[in-house]
């Protein structure tokens, strides 16, 4: 075990100035469930952790006013279970009630989630346990160092956003319904507030797969903003895994549609499991606006949204799956109203 300090702000400001003041090996830590696996597997090596679970106010769920809004210390369970939410927003609910076990949702926040790291078994299995000595190279977790998943066991990786550096799949699915649903955060740092739309928060790997995430040291998410749509009813996170009742995604698909008559008016799709970064699938979008729904154009669109898939030895059948599932989910919205 390597020591490390422990600090408990009482607010996100005091959060923000700790973690100033603590150098590079400063972690802020909230629900814990993805920091705490990665210290015990040598991954996170924090000098100080600013624990900002206990931080007053940041856990409200707000549905009242002209947008959702969810402080980021929400607990994944507690936005689920949100009439409101899952009420007219299926999309945003399934998306959370098919995240990890309940136990987990209980003890996990909305925030934590957003920048939870890959599930590649590489970056994970690779880093020799206690010693510093990796025991598969991985540019994720050592910048440089090589990726062993290239050509490796590759069944779970990314067929969307590769890099040759990095094919490591982005694992959360909450991320994935807030992309499909135009969601921003509210991001509190040393210079103060800013508003950062979903879609920005995620880098693609490029040559380096290290750099995740946009946020500058010391920001903290503070809330997840979500505008009211009516598409929110006609919506589903359809998630397809390896066992039904507790996975991470094979592959998922993230739908929402606005209905013009007949016809799809506006298709919000984003998809899950099969890209190094929440993935929002435009190709399928436009393929879908216009069109009446049938099985045919839900998997023209599905279709569509692959076709720039590059796979490795064993992860072809994403493509098809992936098609597929959002196929899947097209037709589920569909039938909701
Ligand atoms: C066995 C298992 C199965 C799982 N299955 C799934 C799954 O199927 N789908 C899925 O989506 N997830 C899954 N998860 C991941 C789980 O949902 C995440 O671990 C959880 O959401 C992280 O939230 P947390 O509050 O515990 O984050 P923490 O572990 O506290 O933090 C995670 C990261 O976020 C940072 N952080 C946290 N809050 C903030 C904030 N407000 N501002 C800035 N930085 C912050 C931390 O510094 C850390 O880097 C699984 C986890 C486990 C252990």
């Amino acid at each position: 075990m390597r020591p490390f300090h422990y600090m408990r702000p009482a607010s996100a400001e005091e959060a923000v100035s700790a973690f100033m003041n603590s150098g590079e090996g400063a972690r802020y830590i909230a629900g814990g469930t993805s920091m705490y696996d990665l210290m015990k597997l040598n991954i996170e090596r924090p000098s100080h952790l600013i624990d900002i679970a206990s931080i007053d106010g940041l856990d409200r769920i707000e549905t009242d006013g002209e947008e959702l809004r969810f402080g980021a210390l929400a607990l994944m369970s507690a936005v689920a279970g949100d009439p409101v939410v899952a009420r007219e927003y299926p999309i945003l609910a399934e998306s959370l009630t098919k995240a990890a076990s309940q136990q987990l949702r209980n003890m996990a926040t909305v925030g934590g989630n957003l920048l939870q790291r890959t599930r590649c078994l590489y970056f994970r299995n690779g880093s020799g346990g206690t010693s510093n000595v990796g025991v598969y190279p991985c540019n994720k977790r050592e910048a440089g160092s090589g990726c062993a998943a290239i050509g490796g066991l590759d069944r779970g990786q990314a067929v969307l956003g590769t890099s040759e550096a990095c094919t490591a799949v982005s694992p959360g699915d909450w991320p994935v319904a807030l992309l499909a649903m135009d969601a921003s955060l509210e991001v509190l740092g040393p210079s103060g507030s800013r508003s950062l739309p979903v879609d920005d928060l995620y880098r693609l790997p490029g040559d380096t797969p290290d750099l995740e995430f946009t946020l500058a040291p010391g920001e903290i998410i503070t809330a997840i903003i979500v505008p009211k749509n009516a598409a929110g009813v006609r919506s589903t996170y359809h998630k397809i895994r390896d066992r039904e009742s507790y996975a991470f995604a094979l592959t998922s698909a993230a739908v929402a549609l606005e209905m013009n008559g007949e016809r799809v008016g506006r298709a919000h799709i984003a998809l899950g499991g099969v890209a190094t970064r929440p993935w929002r699938a435009s190709a399928a979008e436009k393929q879908l606006t216009g069109q009446t729904l049938t099985a045919e154009t839900a998997l023209a669109a599905g279709r569509a949204a692959f076709s720039n898939a590059t796979a490795g030895r064993h992860n072809s059948f994403k493509t098809e799956l992936g098609a597929r599932t959002v196929a899947d989910a097209i037709t589920i919205a569909a039938e909701r109203s």
